[in-house]
């Protein structure tokens, strides 16, 4: 059956979640993780802790400097030559270009820590050394795997596996969200994309852990394919367009939970250390706010990493928690099995903005702001005070 939600408009997750942005996964293609400031001489002036008066987006917001037009706009131009992505993307990876060093194309192999920092192996460039690894790298983290162990410790999935990609198609949305539910455990959607002609697809299946190989984009197409041979609506469409699409990808949805984020002197931000699956809607939200609490706490330590990395965790810790619970009925909610379960699925999608959806909706858009901020100081006074650690 299929819904037309009280979605309507970018930038939903999955699952319907909060309405932060996300930046658009582009193709398998490695990406730049690490980034290294030799940017603004000298600390600035030090910033005071304390409790904020304002939420995550208001204070993050205070750090957000307008792009110096067209400078910044070519800049933007050569990464969108390179790998195409998310608007968010371009505009951290623009505001991040001053003293930052991007190695594209490269990866992680080994890191070795002792007291005075990391030495650092990559795939393609020559070893280095920082003061401070931090792994950005997404829910299947190396840096994690290299630094905390294996996946399988930290990874818990949750039943479902989700395939998105960009499909030009002129199914008929109007600005709407559509999805499809089918037993058992179906779930097929397509949403405007950000060109006209242009929609996002998805399609989703609930599976226990599959040994998938995920560089194998056509047997996971192949797999997909089986899996939605006879799902109705528009579902034979969206495996067409699946299989020429640019930016397929197909991945298990699983939340990331440590106790701790670091060790030593590597520490992990954002899904890979705390990953809440796009069912939550909030994987924006916290990977920003981790980035933000992070660059502070590391940068009014007066170099004593221990205790930023402490601060970090505990100021993170609570939000990190509250984001983590999944909406109502979790993976089974978004993707029921069976026919009852999609009616009433169908049923809360169309109450969506009626009592009492729309106070679960609200409490669950509400997460994203459930912190309040320390405040740093200025933000152009950040990325000097972290050179202490070679960040
Ligand atoms: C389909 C989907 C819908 C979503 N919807 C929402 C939503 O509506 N709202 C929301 O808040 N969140 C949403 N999310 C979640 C959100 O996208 C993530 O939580 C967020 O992007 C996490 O940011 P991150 O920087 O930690 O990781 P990522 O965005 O995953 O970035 C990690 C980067 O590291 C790179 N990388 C990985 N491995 C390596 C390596 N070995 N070497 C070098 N580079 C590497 C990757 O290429 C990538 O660029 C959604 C996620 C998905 C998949």
């Amino acid at each position: 059956m299929a819904t037309r939600g009280g979605l309507h408009g970018h930038g939903r997750g999955a699952g319907g979640g909060a309405p932060a942005g996300r930046a658009d996964r582009g193709s398998a293609r490695r990406r730049p993780y690490r980034d290294r400031a030799d940017g603004p001489d000298g600390p600035g002036a030090g910033g005071e802790r304390g409790p904020a008066r304002t939420g995550p987006r208001r204070r993050l917001g205070a750090h957000h400097r307008r792009p110096a037009g067209r400078q910044l706009r070519r800049r933007g131009d050569r990464l969108r030559d390179r790998d195409p992505r998310g608007d968010l993307a371009r505009l951290l990876y623009e505001a991040s270009l001053p003293g930052t060093e991007y190695l594209f194309d490269d990866t992680v192999t080994a890191l070795e820590q002792d007291a005075d920092g990391v030495t650092v192996t990559f795939e393609r460039a020559a070893p280095r050394r920082f003061g401070m690894v931090v792994g950005a790298d997404g829910p299947h983290s190396v840096v994690r795997a290299l630094a905390f162990g294996p996946e399988r410790e930290f990874v818990r999935p949750l039943g479902l596996y989700t395939a998105w990609f960009t499909a030009t198609d002129d199914l008929d949305l109007d600005g709407w969200y559509m999805m499809h539910n089918a037993p058992p455990g179906l779930v097929a959607s397509a949403r405007p994309g950000r060109l006209p002609g242009e929609i996002k697809a998805g399609l989703s299946f609930r599976s226990a852990p599959l040994a998938h190989d995920r560089r194998d984009i056509a047997a996971q197409h192949e797999l997909l394919a089986r899996r939605f041979a006879r799902v109705g609506w528009q579902a034979p469409r969206l495996l067409r367009a699946m299989r020429t699409a640019p930016d397929f990808f197909l991945d298990s949805m699983g939340q990331v939970r440590l106790d701790g984020w670091s060790r030593g002197r590597v520490a992990l931000l954002g899904d890979a250390g705390y990953c809440a699956t796009p069912l939550t809607g909030l994987g924006t939200s916290l990977a920003l706010v981790g980035a933000y609490v992070l660059a502070g706490e590391l940068a009014t330590a007066g170099g004593d990493h221990r205790s930023a990395l402490r601060r970090y965790d505990e100021v993170m810790r609570p939000y990190v928690g509250q984001a983590q619970q999944l909406p109502p009925g979790g993976a089974a909610g978004y993707a029921p099995s069976g026919r009852l379960g999609i009616r009433l699925r169908d049923l809360s999608m169309r109450r969506m903005t009626r009592w009492p959806m729309r106070n679960v909706l609200a409490a669950q858009f509400a997460k994203a702001g459930n912190i309040e901020l320390p405040d740093y100081g200025r933000g152009s006074q950040l990325p000097g005070r972290l050179q202490e650690f070679g960040v």
